[in-house]
């Protein structure tokens, strides 16, 4: 991480752990980054990496999200998940309000190294902080189901809880 981007963070940020320099390794060759044993991930130029995260018992994407160098050591050294908030700019341990932490049962990194699956479970069934499961709730009709119209369609049809009474005022991170 660059001292610009932990300048970004609080000094009170839920920043349990510090990533200790030996977390990732050097990204040498291609051979290395495919075949290796050893985690060297790739971080954009934003000094993010993506991350697909899944219910580990039902296989349903919940949420896909970005992680910094610091979200992805905490992840690794807490078993829980941590991402980036692009939209707080800020490290997001997920959970830490709503209480829907999610317990990472399995971490896996794709072949070249810049894409992040977890595979988790939650406590109290939900992901979304609009209040569903997961956060593709909505299906967009292709192809020939467009014939029933092109409206998106609820794959979700109750919430799982009331953000309202879980977040209260705090400010909804969609942004428009
Ligand atoms: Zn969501």
């Amino acid at each position: 991480m660059t001292e610009k981007q932990s300048a970004r963070h609080p000094p009170d940020a839920d920043a349990s752990t510090h990533e200790s320099p030996s977390l990732f390794g050097a990204r040498t060759t291609i051979e290395h980054v495919e075949e290796g044993s050893a985690l060297a991930p790739k971080f954009d130029a934003g000094g993010l990496i993506p991350c697909v995260t899944t219910d580990f018992h039902s296989g349903e994407v919940l949420m896909v999200a970005v992680m910094n160098r610091e979200a992805l050591a905490n992840t690794i050294q807490t078993g829980e998940a941590y991402y980036f908030s692009r939209s707080r700019q800020q490290l997001w341990h997920k959970g830490a309000t709503s209480g829907l932490v999610q317990k990472v049962l399995e971490m896996r990194i794709d072949d070249d190294q810049d894409c992040v699956w977890l595979r988790v479970e939650i406590d109290g069934g939900a992901s979304c902080h609009v209040g569903y499961r997961s956060c593709f709730y909505r299906r967009v009709p292709v192809g020939a189901q467009r014939e029933r119209g092109g409206s998106l369609e609820f794959t979700e049809q109750e919430k799982t809880f009331d953000p309202k009474a879980v977040y209260g005022d705090a400010p909804n991170p969609t942004q428009l």
